[in-house]
């Protein structure tokens, strides 16, 4: 079966997966199983983050330019695009454009899923760093600032999904002394 995204990228020629290719909006994707990513974000947690933070970045800018959108056009799209991934069902818990502040959460999460298959008990903490990563640069582009993503909780720790708070280090300071 195929999202409604995906039927109607197929109907525009627009997704295909034809002699060891995969497009989706001409942007070539590569499927892999999720342990590369399990295995790589356990290598090295910080590096993996910042990596995977780029790398979404510069792939919804690549997105919204063939989409012929800017990065505000493209947040209704922005489920159906991160889903192509297969990192799991995005739902938008909360969004604040003007604070730039959003709360998702993950249904599914392909790592966490890995962990607990792998482990045959929960985690202490939330382990799904690449797709945090992931949705700091997706959001970062979205709010045209450099936003960071942190998981509250997991799949993996037994919850019924990932849930992520985006918000920019200015944002998460001024709270702070809020609460103060
Ligand atoms: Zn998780």
């Amino acid at each position: 079966m195929l999202s409604a995204f995906l039927k109607r990228l197929l109907f525009t020629r627009q997704f295909f997966i034809i002699n060891g290719k995969v497009e989706v909006l001409n942007v070539q994707l590569v499927m892999l199983p999720p342990d590369v990513i399990f295995e790589i974000q356990n290598l090295d947690e910080k590096k993996s983050y910042d990596i995977g933070k780029k790398i979404a970045h510069d792939n919804m800018r690549l997105f919204a330019k063939k989409l012929g959108t800017s990065s505000e056009g493209i947040l209704k799209d922005i489920q159906d695009i991160y889903e192509t991934f297969g990192l799991g069902a995005m739902q938008i818990a909360d969004l604040d454009q003007s604070k730039k502040r959003a709360i998702i959460r993950i249904k599914d999460s392909p790592t966490a899923n890995l962990y607990l298959e792998k482990n045959k008990k929960k985690s202490s903490k939330a382990i799904c760093i690449f797709i945090s990563a992931f949705l700091a640069g997706t959001f970062s582009f979205l709010f045209n600032t450099s936003v960071d993503s942190v998981e509250k909780n997991c799949l993996a720790q037994g919850k019924d999904y990932c849930e992520f708070i985006i918000q920019s280090k200015q944002s998460k300071k001024i709270e702070k002394i809020k609460k103060a």
